[in-house]
């Protein structure tokens, strides 16, 4: 069998437009494909990295086989989709079989949807390890999940995930139900609301017979993980929580992971028996708190990636300085300006994105200084555009206006993490941002002692317009 190059571009453009891809979709994931090596009837495709490898696996897979099959009308043809830099390696992997994922590190699972039931197990398909970042907030919570699904019902039971509404522990749950799953598709697992739980024994119970009683204990009390999120909900009465409690402990005894969520730790769950709170404690406890900005433009490049879509820098840049409470409101922000360009046919800009924010967008008080507020206040004053101070000119005027909008930056937004402001005005390391910042430290200090004080009086007056709504 022959493929030329001429055939497998046709092949891949009949994808794009049965699939209605975007551009930067096909370019970013289609294009860069290529043909390997043909053996019989299986065709080896490479992707540049893992990276690649795992999204064409997962978004592509099956419509290029079927175009692949219909162009050679062979129905026989088998796809393999290889990582290129690890095509040298041992750990080569073959996409295209079941692979044990035994050994594999848990950060480089990317098996094509190998069939297990996440919809018997009431998962959310997109709530998997892959599209979970990692950062400074959760990275505690992360690893034990991770040590969780790799060993359930090991070393970490029962695993207690707790923090803020919108802060990813749902996400993070049923992560390890779904790593679960695609190890041994045989296992059990149930992730259950504790309302559901909650609803679900009030109505065994009112059926008033053993038998629906008991069908309630077997579907709860026989899984291999049993995943119960926010904890908080489950109703303040002796009989729920004593049939949850007797459930905890048939799993426990039997060696069955248990993951908890909840919006506050343990101790502070005061309407739980304490019984049962003392239990949690036994486990292991992890925290996610809310994400700096850092953690936050992270969110919303990896969601940028995996709608496959390009969006400029500066919008994320603007939505992660400005929605800051946690990652569901963040995510509804980027859908929205997402949508809103689509559907006006507008260029997503930081202009347009604050237009559609503003509802968003709390912009009265104090605590909407925000670096673009502190940037364009300095630019109006010395008569430059906002890109001119964040941008590399090295006019003095130029410098001395980015100098000062700097300071202003680092003094009035203290939160703010150096090396965020430093990605904020384009700047390559944090190092740039201090040595602004103490430019202007060095020169206030200087006019301390002197009758004029120019710097002083503008910084002064910066200050006012920027707090001025
Ligand atoms: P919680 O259960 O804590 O209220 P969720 O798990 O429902 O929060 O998360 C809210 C939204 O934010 C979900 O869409 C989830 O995918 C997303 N999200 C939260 N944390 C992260 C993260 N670290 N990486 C990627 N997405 C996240
Ligand atoms: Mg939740």
């Amino acid at each position: 069998m022959e493929l030329s190059k001429q055939d497998w571009d046709i092949i891949l453009l009949n994808v794009k437009n049965k699939m209605d891809l975007y551009d930067i979709a096909f370019e970013t994931w289609l294009k860069p494909l290529f043909i390997n090596k043909i053996e019989g009837n299986k065709v080896f495709v490479s992707a540049a990295d893992i990276n690649s490898a795992q999204i064409v696996t997962e978004r592509y897979y099956t419509q290029i086989i079927e175009e692949l099959r219909l162009y050679l009308k062979n129905n026989s043809i088998e796809l393999i989709i290889e990582a290129a830099d690890l095509l040298n390696s041992s750990e080569n992997i073959d996409y295209s079989s079941d692979n044990e994922i035994e050994d594999a590190d848990i950060d480089n699972i990317f098996l094509p949807n190998i069939n297990y039931n996440y919809v018997a197990a009431n998962l959310n398909e997109n709530y998997t390890f892959e599209s979970f970042v990692k950062g400074n907030n959760n990275s505690f919570a992360c690893e034990a999940a991770k040590a969780v699904a790799k060993e359930p019902g090991c070393e970490y039971n029962p695993l207690f995930i707790y923090g803020g509404v919108g802060l990813g522990k749902t996400h993070l749950m049923q992560s390890i139900a779904h790593y679960v799953l695609r190890k041994d598709p045989t296992k059990k697992v149930l992730y259950i609301t504790s309302e559901f739980f909650t609803n679900d024994l009030i109505d065994a119970i009112g059926r008033n017979n053993n038998a629906s009683i008991n069908k309630f204990r077997e579907k709860y009390r026989n899984n291999d993980v049993l995943l119960i999120d926010d904890i908080q909900f489950i109703i303040d009465k002796e009989g729920i929580q004593d049939e949850f409690f007797h459930t905890f402990n048939t799993l426990y005894q039997n060696h069955k992971q248990i993951v908890i969520s909840s919006d506050r730790p343990p101790r502070e769950l005061k309407t739980l028996n304490e019984r049962i709170t003392s239990r949690f404690s036994q486990g292991l406890i992890a925290d996610i708190m809310p994400p700096d900005y850092e953690m936050r433009v992270a969110i919303l490049k990896k969601k940028e990636e995996l709608e496959g879509i390009f969006i400029d820098d500066d919008v994320l840049k603007y939505i992660a300085s400005n929605i800051t409470a946690n990652v569901r409101e963040l995510e509804g922000a980027l859908t929205k300006v997402i949508a809103f360009s689509n559907m006006s046919k507008c260029e997503l800009t930081v202009d347009f994105a604050k237009t559609v924010l503003k509802d968003m967008i709390n912009t009265k008080g104090k605590d909407t200084i925000t670096p673009q507020k502190i940037i364009s206040v300095v630019a109006k004053h010395f008569k430059i555009s906002p890109t001119e101070i964040t941008g590399k000119s090295r006019i003095q005027s130029i410098a001395d206006a980015r100098h000062i909008a700097t300071y202003l930056i680092k003094t009035l937004l203290p939160d703010m993490k150096m090396t965020a402001i430093a990605d904020f005005m384009n700047k390559k390391t944090h190092t740039t941002i201090l040595a602004s910042s103490n430019n202007i430290e060095s020169r206030l200090k200087q006019e301390e002692n002197l009758y004029d004080k120019p710097l002083t009086n503008t910084i002064d007056l910066l200050i006012t317009q920027i707090n001025e709504d």
